[in-house]
């Protein structure tokens, strides 16, 4: 579409700083559906494409998004079925695809420009991943979304969020949870009722006590390339904006 389409989206315009300049969004496919939809809930895409929308606009923050495929398959379903790990892994690499075409449709019908590249070739729907290229847009103002996980089988898309945001420079990885996760607890809160939220937390606790929230992986890389992640709950209305301005919310791991 055209670089300078006109805006639909509703939410209100306060322009503010970013707190970062430039972020990599990790979505997770779960957080597209919802407990009456199927794989993707119209409602919850349009609402997350609006905010994304919303925060270039507003902050001027530079966008990259990694989806998940959680909604629709991973690499764990087929292994249940019989299906070897590699192949079943690009099954999941295929659903992020998905979640990705899907989202990029949303945002802009929201009017924000967007770009889909994908680490695994599909010339008819979408760019190869090019590193170079990928900063080129960003810098035109383009929310790049980037499928196909990191391409090869047995990583997740946590690790392919920290690895392109290494890549491009970006500096921190937002971690959009769902299903009531709002950020790193002391322990499991369903499980715990004392534990509390960390509103910031190194990333050697996070292995050492093994706050899993994220991929271990995407954290120990995250925390050799200097990445900062925000673990928030995407689900919650708003927080999209509020994560890229800074504003107090979920777990900062620094
Ligand atoms: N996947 C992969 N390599 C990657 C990224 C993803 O093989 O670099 C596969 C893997 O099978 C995974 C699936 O894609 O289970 C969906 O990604 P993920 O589980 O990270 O999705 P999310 O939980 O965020 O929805």
């Amino acid at each position: 579409m055209a670089d300078s389409p006109s805006r639909t989206n509703p939410l209100t315009k306060v322009k503010r700083a970013p707190k970062w300049e430039r972020v990599v969004l990790k979505i997770s496919g779960e957080a597209l559906a919802s407990e009456t939809s199927d794989v993707v809930d119209a409602k919850v895409l349009e609402r997350i494409a609006l905010e994304v929308a919303d925060a270039r606009e507003t902050l001027g923050v530079e966008i990259a998004i990694v989806v998940g495929g959680g909604n629709i398959w991973r690499g764990t379903s087929g292994t249940h079925i019989g299906l070897d790990r590699a192949t079943s892994d690009h099954m999941g690499m295929l659903a992020t695809t998905m979640n990705s075409l899907a989202l990029q449709n949303a945002i802009e019908r929201a009017g924000q420009p967007t770009r889909v590249q994908t680490a695994i070739q599909m010339a008819e729907l979408a760019e190869p991943y090019i590193r170079r290229r990928a900063i080129r847009h960003l810098e035109k103002g383009r929310v790049v979304i980037l499928a196909a996980g990191m391409g090869s089988p047995y990583f997740t898309t946590d690790t392919a969020a920290a690895l392109r945001a290494a890549e491009i420079g970006a500096s921190a990885v937002l971690k959009g949870t769902h299903s009531g996760i709002d950020g790193i607890y002391s322990a499991d809160p369903k499980l715990e009722p004392n534990a509390t939220l960390y509103e910031e937390v190194g990333y050697m606790d996070v292995i050492s006590k093994g706050l899993a929230v994220m991929d271990m992986t995407a954290i120990t890389f995250c925390q050799d390339n200097h990445i900062e992640i925000l673990v928030f709950d995407v689900s919650a209305v708003g927080n999209v904006v509020r994560a890229m301005a800074g504003e107090r919310l979920g777990t900062l791991v620094r």
